[in-house]
């Protein structure tokens, strides 16, 4: 069975083909991406409009570029998916629309793909996938979530953001720096120059008993921290980043290895864009050998949004038989839509 993906919920346009046979890991086939990071740089952040225009520019000819690298025909494709939410509502619209016509005009079914199923299954288009049950941190630029994973579709929550996400987190600190857009990246160039300990950052909720995270204290503290050192700034900007970056990983680990004492479990998942943060790594890395705990990241190029992950999780729902694709075309996108809301 081959899944072709769309990816448009909001600042990334993916489009790639999943092939599923029998009860094997669904292996890609082809992804292909344009990033629309450059084109929002000049405002400082995702200009909704702008989004939505350029995935209609975009997704048909990356749609023709993954059929030519898989050596696919159009005809043979048997599942359309797309991200059904969360996201800009416009830039939903955009893969929704055109997989449901292309689903019409090929009257082969569609499905709506759960943005944050996507960035959960993510590592499993690795060449060391993970086993179910696990623990898997989601942080990306909109989320920062624990949940206890025991299949597809069978997912716990355990802990969450209760402000910032941990990817905002990054970004407007760097904002706050001058690092430009969008800044996690930037900011972790500079830190790797920096000294983490230079300033004592809050770690909020670190000892609050619960998995729960809280990062918009952090923006405030990093930007009373830049007033403070005035024309310093400059000069200390490397140490500043290495310690804000330093403060946001410590509670992601240190929470982190709190879920996985509490459940039991000796496997764990990041995924989202904070996943490619090399101290991240690093520290999960260290700290998960040390407790003979397994950890799984999804491919580097793979963090972020794409539409591998979106044709992974179509595929897996449907493997699992946990969903069935459809031939009702009605693109009914879902900007707002809690993983919790999402039925297995
Ligand atoms: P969501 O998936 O929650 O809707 P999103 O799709 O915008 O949000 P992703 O694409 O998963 O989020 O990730 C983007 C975020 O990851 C941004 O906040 C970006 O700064 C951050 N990010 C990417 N690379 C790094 C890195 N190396 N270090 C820290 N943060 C990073
Ligand atoms: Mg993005
Ligand atoms: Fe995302």
């Amino acid at each position: 069975m081959l899944v072709l993906g769309i990816e448009s919920s909001c600042d990334e346009t993916g489009v790639a083909l999943v092939e599923v046979s029998g009860a094997g890991v669904p292996v890609l086939r082809a992804d292909a991406l344009h990033s629309q990071i450059e084109m929002h740089q000049a405002y400082g952040g995702v200009v909704p409009e702008l989004a939505s225009r350029d995935h209609i520019r975009r997704v048909v000819p990356l749609a023709e570029a993954v059929l030519q690298r898989s050596g696919v025909a159009l005809a043979d494709i048997d599942v359309v998916a797309f991200t059904r939410g969360p996201g800009l509502a416009g830039a939903l619209l955009v893969g929704a629309g055109v997989a449901c016509a292309l689903g019409a005009a090929l009257d082969k079914p569609v499905l709506g793909v759960h943005h944050l199923e996507g960035h959960l299954l993510s590592p499993f288009l690795s060449a060391d996938p993970p086993e179910f049950p696990f623990v898997a941190l989601l942080v990306s630029g909109g989320h920062t979530q624990l949940m206890r994973v025991d299949g597809v579709g069978r997912y716990e929550m355990l802990g969450e953001t209760i402000d910032d996400a941990a990817g905002e987190a990054f970004d407007k600190s760097a904002k706050l720096l001058g690092l430009g857009y969008p800044g996690g990246p930037a900011l972790s160039w500079l830190a790797e120059q920096g000294d983490p300990t230079a300033f004592k950052l809050p770690r909020p909720l670190l000892h609050s008993g619960n998995l729960d995270f809280s990062f918009a204290g952090l923006k405030t503290a990093v930007l009373t921290q830049a007033k403070k050192l005035g024309d310093e700034l400059d000069a200390r900007k490397a140490d500043l980043a290495a310690s804000t970056q330093a403060a946001i990983v410590d509670v992601l680990l240190k929470k982190s290895l709190k879920a996985l004492e509490q459940s039991g479990l000796k496997r764990i998942v990041i995924a989202g864009g904070v996943g490619a943060n090399k101290l991240l790594r690093s520290e999960f890395n260290a700290a998960c050998a040390a407790r003979g705990v397994r950890v799984h990241y999804p491919e580097l190029h793979l963090c972020t949004d794409n539409g591998a992950m979106i044709a992974m999780a179509a595929a897996m729902r449907l493997q699992a038989n946990v969903q069935t694709a459809s031939k009702v075309y009605a693109f009914d996108v879902k900007p707002r839509w809690p993983l919790g809301d999402l039925t297995a």
